[in-house]
């Protein structure tokens, strides 16, 4: 009896031990990948006469402007298994690592640009061209980036929700939680598509960015070639008269590209009477039309082909209106924050623009970034009243697709989207997205091992137990 029992103890004592040596083995990589990146400290080996260290600053006002195409070496004091740059205007650069392998970079347009290596290494070299501003250059040891470094997957291949502001900060200003609920929470393809630029005032295009990637957007958005000008500002006719004709044209194109089911917009007074926030809802409203016609702009039919959008929502206008409480709507992907406090935050971003008395407002204001209005249906007219989508059957796949599109965010939180790999780089040479494939793959097994490890654990010990109970009677 003694025997017995001394030697399923032992085994239990020899599985548990191999149980927890297993569970660790295997758990090891787990919290590897699992922790945050550490930021490696980077030296730029001088070529030429600039003070590339503005590069490495970590401040985005301290930039260089290259008069010609420019190699720049990298030092790094410890392994550099991811990088990420910041540049002033989209540009188009390389990458080259020790082992001679070459990454092009910027094709996408990026101004934050995410690059994860396959392997670790301690120097590099990136080529620009000439006239590419350069803000900064970020090195990252193993791990998951910091929540501040935006990961941009390219522009989506069709949205579920097209949103269209006019310029950098209407997006959360008049449309309140309208991304944060839907992108992040909701996990729906959304896209942005902005009326006008501000290349002019450099430091706007990047408030942009750190906007959306705040309230949880993460495909590139659109940002169309016309400037941001003051002009436009007085009336509908003075918006009409600096953009010309051609803006709607740029709408219906975008229709047609993205194929949304829902479209949010201006309201047709401008918000506060802004001539281009006027030009932006009236056109939409054409475009629409326009979109689903085939003998309008034959060249976009051709490319993308016609497009009728279900629903078209227009910021405060009057009929069929909807009130989307943002601010009573805590969102799990945000830690509870409400939507409305999510749009705050995505505002905040843009330092600039803070001098002026604007700001996200809900109830009680003239501006209240809650209140739309159904401005145009294929679907018929909402009934609840509570959501965008409404009548819209978003299990279906899209139209002319025999499977639905597998979106690239996850379902409900933001950190599952982060987790996106970027599939347009995956393919190509020296970097790769495969190492967190990998190391999920490590985590799957770590865990199987880990559960039969226990699972077996248990079962000896309920032997054990039985045994003993059995000898006693
Ligand atoms: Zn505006």
């Amino acid at each position: 009896m003694q025997i017995v029992k001394r030697s399923a103890a032992g085994a239990c004592l020899a599985l548990l031990l191999l149980g927890i040596a297993l569970a660790t083995g295997y758990a090891a990589p787990v919290a590897d990948a699992q922790s945050e990146a550490e930021p490696v400290t980077l030296r730029a080996l001088q070529s030429g006469e600039e003070p590339y260290e503005k590069w490495l600053d970590a401040d985005r006002e301290t930039k260089i402007t290259l008069k010609e195409e420019t190699q720049v070496q990298f030092q790094a004091e410890a392994a550099v298994h991811a990088l990420y740059f910041v540049l002033d205007q989209p540009a188009e650069y390389s990458l080259t690592l020790p082992d001679e392998k070459q990454k092009q970079l910027g094709q996408n347009g990026f101004l934050h640009e995410y690059v994860s290596l396959e392997s670790g290494v301690a120097q590099f070299a990136v080529t620009f061209p000439a006239g590419a501003t350069i803000c900064d250059v970020y090195a990252f040891g193993q791990g998951n980036a910091p929540d501040w470094v935006q990961r941009w997957q390219p522009a989506c291949e069709r949205a579920d929700l097209l949103v269209l502001p006019t310029h950098a900060d209407d997006e959360h200003l008049w449309f309140g939680g309208t991304m944060p609920y839907y992108a992040a929470e909701r996990g729906l393809r959304v896209q942005v598509v902005y009326m006008t630029s501000h290349w002019d005032e450099p430091y706007r295009p990047h408030e942009l960015l750190d906007g959306l990637w705040t309230v949880g957007i993460r495909n590139y958005p659109v940002i169309s070639d016309l400037a941001d000008k003051v002009a436009s500002k007085k009336d509908l006719e003075a918006a009409r008269e600096v953009y010309g004709e051609g803006f709607t044209q740029f709408q219906v194109q975008m229709l047609r590209r993205f194929k949304p089911s829902v479209v949010v917009g201006h309201d047709l007074d401008g918000e506060y009477g802004h001539g281009a926030h006027q030009l932006n809802a009236v056109s939409l409203v054409q475009a629409l039309e326009l979109a689903a016609d085939e003998s309008y702009d034959p060249e976009s039919v051709e490319q993308y082909g016609v497009w009728d959008t279900p629903k078209t929502y227009l910021h405060l206008y009057e009929e069929n209106e909807i009130v989307m409480p943002w601010d009573e709507m805590p969102l799990e992907s945000f830690d509870g924050k409400t939507a409305m406090e999510v749009a705050k935050e995505g505002y905040a971003c843009h330092l600039s623009q803070q001098k002026y008395s604007f700001a996200v407002r809900g109830e009680g204001s003239k501006y209240d970034c809650r209140k739309f209005g159904l401005v145009r249906t294929t679907v018929g007219e909402d009934e609840e009243k509570n959501d965008f989508f409404e009548h819209i059957d978003l299990t279906q796949p899209d139209p002319g697709e025999a499977l639905p599109e597998v979106s690239s965010q996850a379902p409900t939180s933001s950190a599952g989207v982060d987790a996106a790999s970027m599939p347009d780089r995956s393919t190509e040479a020296g970097t790769s997205s495969t190492s967190g494939q990998a190391e999920d793959a490590g985590i799957g097994l770590g865990i199987v091992v880990a559960v039969c490890g226990i699972a077996a654990i248990v079962i000896l010990v309920m032997a054990a137990i039985v045994t003993r109970r059995r000898r006693r009677k």
